[in-house]
């Protein structure tokens, strides 16, 4: 397949060339992936889990060059620390959480005595994780942890926009030899990730709404499952009451941590109207306190535009909503700095549902408030979306924040904060809408996603004749 070149978010340049595998190349890791899989899977959850422990040392024994190939993959330094600090976690929390998951025993059958069934998980051989690239490194193995502890072999393509962490993530993966023969990490873009579609049992796709329709039509011709965490366009909810200013910090993070590319950014913020203009204000000084992370990476919390191509879908949305009669508290252009395409964290009011920015995902630092008048009014309009991510409630105490909570159309909501879902993973959750579709990828729920149950009836101990026999 094609070279690719790859941009320094920096610079804008392009400063290297990545070499996707051949079909050949790319079936035959698979086919590999595949041989090593049975032995894997019958090695059983503790056997696994000490290949994942020794995957986790391994992750933590390279954090700082996985870092130093994240921040040059991103241009960020403060979430780059965040995924590679929280993949080596994962690995761990999946050691010691997939034996009881898969562990099963004999129960009699309620319908015919004497009678017993077993279900056993049985490992979907071989999946494929595709992944975008605004958190290379955590989406790379957010899914191909939990496969791993279920028993699959997997084979990772991630984003050919960010392919740098890949070569140490490898070396990484090499120095746990039984962990090398069943996780392989392919670089390419489109036709590399279209190809592996069809050589998988499953797939996990991470990615754009487009893209997704696509990966899950491929895998519904196939007859295979397509676990797809797509697009967002999550909304807050501001109650009267609720504490302002705590508000305000946690809005702020929420929408421009990672500089906005994150699918789990607040995108849209409903305030009462009493406190409108009073949360307005207080975001507007929090967010003129947050610096560009530039020149140096580690100089303010707002890295550049990883996929320069974003910076023009940020730019249409300002222009739409300004043409419209939005107004710009602050922030509100793409900056040019060094090459690279920046924004800084930007407030917009007088905003309303016609315009691109309340309805369409985002991805960048852009904190769009209106107002309302009843918590009605507030559930509908955060409800008025082609998306269904997560959200975040404020309140005036937990029990009314949660209340409006439960009537939100999204998987998981964030009590008087925001993006909590980006730190805990536990907590069982769908996609609504457009923003997903297939099992949980959080909590238990995840590891189930990579087994199919096989039940055995047993009629051994009976002592009868096959029941059509008996009087
Ligand atoms: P994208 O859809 O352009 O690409 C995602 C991946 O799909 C890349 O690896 C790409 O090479 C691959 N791909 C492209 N065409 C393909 C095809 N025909 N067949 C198979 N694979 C193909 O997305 P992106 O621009 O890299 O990422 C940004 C998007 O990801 C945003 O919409 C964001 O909301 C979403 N996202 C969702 C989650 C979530 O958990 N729901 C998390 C992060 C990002």
């Amino acid at each position: 397949m094609n070279d690719i070149g790859v941009h320094d978010p920096r610079t804008g340049r392009i400063e290297r060339r990545l070499t996707p595998p051949s079909r050949d190349e790319l079936a035959r890791i698979a086919a590999d992936a595949r041989a090593a899989q049975p032995a894997w899977e019958a090695r059983g959850p503790r056997g696994r889990a000490t290949a994942l422990r020794a995957l986790a040392d391994a992750l933590d024994k390279h954090a700082d060059t996985l870092l130093d190939a994240l921040v040059r993959d991103t241009g960020r330094a403060y979430e780059s620390r965040m995924e590679a600090g929280q993949v080596a976690a994962m690995a761990r929390r999946w050691a010691d959480a997939a034996e009881p998951l898969l562990t099963t025993a004999p129960r009699p059958s309620s319908v015919l005595p004497g009678i017993t069934l077993e279900t056993a998980p049985r490992a979907y051989p071989l999946v494929g994780v595709i992944t975008p690239w605004n958190f290379p490194l955590l989406l790379g193995l957010i899914d191909a942890i939990p496969a791993l502890a279920a028993g699959c072999a997997v084979v990772v393509k991630p984003s050919e926009v960010t392919p740098r962490f890949i070569a140490p993530l490898r070396r990484v993966i090499a120095e746990v030899p039984d962990i090398a023969k069943v996780l392989a990490v392919v670089e390419g873009g489109a036709p590399t990730g279209a190809a592996l579609v069809g050589l998988v049992d499953l797939v996990c796709f991470t990615g754009s709404v487009p893209t997704g329709r696509i990966v899950g039509a491929a895998a519904q011709r196939r007859f295979i499952p397509a676990f797809l965490e797509l697009g967002g366009k999550d909304p807050a909810i501001v109650l009267p009451g609720a504490d302002l200013d705590r508000a305000g910090s946690a809005l702020l993070w929420g929408a421009c941590a990672n500089a906005g590319q994150s699918c789990l950014s607040i995108e849209r913020i409903y305030v009462h109207a009493s406190v409108h203009d009073e949360l307005v204000g207080l975001l507007t000084a929090k967010a003129e306190q947050v610096n560009l992370a530039y020149p140096e990476p580690s100089d303010g919390a707002i890295g550049p535009l990883i996929d320069p191509d974003q910076a023009a879908v940020i730019a249409a949305q300002l222009a739409d909503a300004r043409a419209k009669g939005a107004v710009v508290a602050t922030g509100g252009r793409i900056e040019r700095h060094g090459g690279g395409h920046w924004i800084r964290p930007t407030v917009l009011t007088a905003v309303d549902h016609t315009m691109t920015v309340m309805r369409e995902e985002t991805f960048g630092p852009l904190m769009p408030v209106m107002p309302f008048g009843t918590e009605d009014e507030a559930v509908a309009l955060a409800n008025d979306s082609d998306y269904g991510l997560s959200g975040a409630v404020f309140g005036p105490d937990p029990a009314a924040a949660r209340a409006v909570a439960r009537r939100l159309d999204v998987g998981a909501v964030s009590i008087n904060d925001a993006a909590l879902t980006a730190l805990v993973h536990e907590g069982e959750k769908h996609s609504f809408r457009y923003s997903g579709l297939g099992g949980s990828r959080m909590g238990d729920a995840s590891l189930r996603r990579f087994v199919r149950s096989q039940t055995l009836i047993d009629n051994s101990t009976t002592g009868r004749d096959p029941w059509w026999n008996t009087p």
